[in-house]
């Protein structure tokens, strides 16, 4: 049996920042991991400048760009040779003026490795929550289950941090608030292209729109591109030949320049990874004894690259609410409750942001289609659209880091 001040369960980005900004200030740790190693499927790479910010602030930035990662200036839609839309991340402020593309496990270790040198730390990879411990009400801890028999962790608070589909989540009996809000979902692959092509490539995220259905393309490293082919919401499963046969040719079509290395890694339906986009908010995200965060408490679309920034600042937000939890001796959902209220909001607007976006970029017809261009006259030269561009960077308000209750 493990004891600690809290239990995180997930280690993701929400789960891995919050556990070393807790043990940084005094708090002692367990971390629960139902992979045994880092090699995670491919998650999101696309990382946003508050994100950046707050984990060169925790010391974490630079070593994992050490490991590999491809800085990016802009995000833009594209048709043929026109740019429809250009949102230019050089308009901030430097040094985070840019968006990284880095594989999501350069950061994961860098993280890890920062949580093992402190004391008070006990990482358990290889294990899944099988339930969560209730005394009066109240979690306690859980128990694991691994390929040895698993244990327990006593626990004043745990934290599900274990994504989209939170097993936590469930346990405690809270609705996952599933949205069908896009219409649309996307096909993935990763087409190796060279380290000299994707170094010398263009330096941004792209939504090429041609006359297949939109095609998302972006420097990967060390040495491809990053593809996602929009289709429609649930069309895949039945007709999954034909709809690779599509894929393949809409893709070669808006990507001709990638057109040989596409058909060389594009074999079968097998290739390609299908990602569900749907929206999520759980109904609530705290209880007496338990919080959620990042993906478990709230879920995105892709499209906007916001997954990894939120959990990220999820994990800030939530670190002086648990700490004055430990220091006041009482997990209580009233103590917890300040984590949940001041971030509803602006995750809400994240949320809206996003279905608005989305329509504006992937819209064959209609109002949407018809406002684009005077959208992206706005984001594009006034000083309205720089505005737009931070609020896509940082979110609708600034997220500190409380370096102040370090003791590390
Ligand atoms: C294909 C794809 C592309 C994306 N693209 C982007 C992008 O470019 N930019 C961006 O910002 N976001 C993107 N996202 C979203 C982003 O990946 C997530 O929002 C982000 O990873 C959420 O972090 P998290 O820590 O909350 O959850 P996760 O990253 O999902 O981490 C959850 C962790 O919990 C573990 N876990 C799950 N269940 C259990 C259990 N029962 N017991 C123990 N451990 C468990 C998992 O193994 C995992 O390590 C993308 C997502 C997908 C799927």
């Amino acid at each position: 049996m493990i004891s600690s001040d809290v239990c995180v369960v997930g280690a993701g980005p929400a789960g891995l920042t919050l556990s070393l900004l807790l043990l940084r200030s005094g708090l002692t740790v367990t971390l629960v991991e139902r992979s045994a190693l880092h090699g995670r499927e491919f998650r999101g790479e696309i990382l946003q400048p508050g994100g950046m910010e707050l984990l060169d602030g925790l010391g974490v930035l630079s070593g994992a760009m050490a490991r590999g990662g491809y800085p990016l200036d802009r995000f833009r839609l594209r048709e043929g040779r026109r740019t429809l839309l250009d949102i230019d991340y050089r308009r901030l402020e430097a040094p985070y003026n840019q968006l990284l593309s880095i594989p999501q496990q350069h950061l994961l270790e860098e993280l890890l490795a920062h949580c093992e040198k402190l004391p008070g730390f006990t990482y358990l990879p290889g294990h899944r929550v099988g339930s969560l411990q209730r005394h009066e009400g109240r979690t306690t801890g859980l128990t694991t289950r691994s390929p040895d028999g698993g244990t327990r962790v006593n626990a004043g608070c745990v934290v599900g941090a274990d994504g989209r589909y939170s097993k936590v989540r469930q346990l405690a009996g809270i609705q996952a608030g599933r949205l069908e809000a896009f219409d649309f979902d996307v096909l993935w692959l990763k087409v190796p292209i060279g380290s000299t092509g994707a170094a010398s490539g263009a330096r941004e995220v792209s939504v090429v729109r041609s006359r297949g259905n939109p095609v998302l393309v972006y420097p990967s490293w060390p040495d491809s591109v990053q593809i996602g082919w929009t289709l429609p919401h649930r069309s895949f499963a039945g007709s999954k030949d034909a709809v690779f046969a599509r894929a393949r040719e809409e893709i070669v079509q808006a990507l001709p320049q990638y057109a040989d290395a596409v058909r060389a890694a594009l074999e079968s339906a097998n290739d390609l990874t299908l990602l569900d986009v749907f929206a999520g908010c759980a109904d609530t995200w705290v209880q007496d004894g338990l919080v959620l965060i990042g993906d478990a408490a709230h879920t995105h679309s892709p499209l906007g690259a916001q997954g990894i920034n939120l959990a990220i600042q999820d994990a800030a937000l939530l670190h002086p609410v648990l700490t004055a939890a430990v220091r006041g001796g009482s997990f209580a959902a009233e103590h917890l409750r300040a984590y949940e209220t001041g971030r509803r909001p602006a995750i809400d607007a994240v949320m809206k942001f996003q279905v608005m976006q989305s329509r504006m970029m992937l819209a064959r017809g209609g109002l949407e289609a018809r406002l684009r261009p005077v959208v992206a006259r706005i984001v594009g030269r006034t000083p309205i659209g720089a505005k737009i561009t931070a609020r896509i960077a940082y979110g609708s308000s600034p997220v500190p880091l409380r370096t102040d209750l370090f003791t590390s």
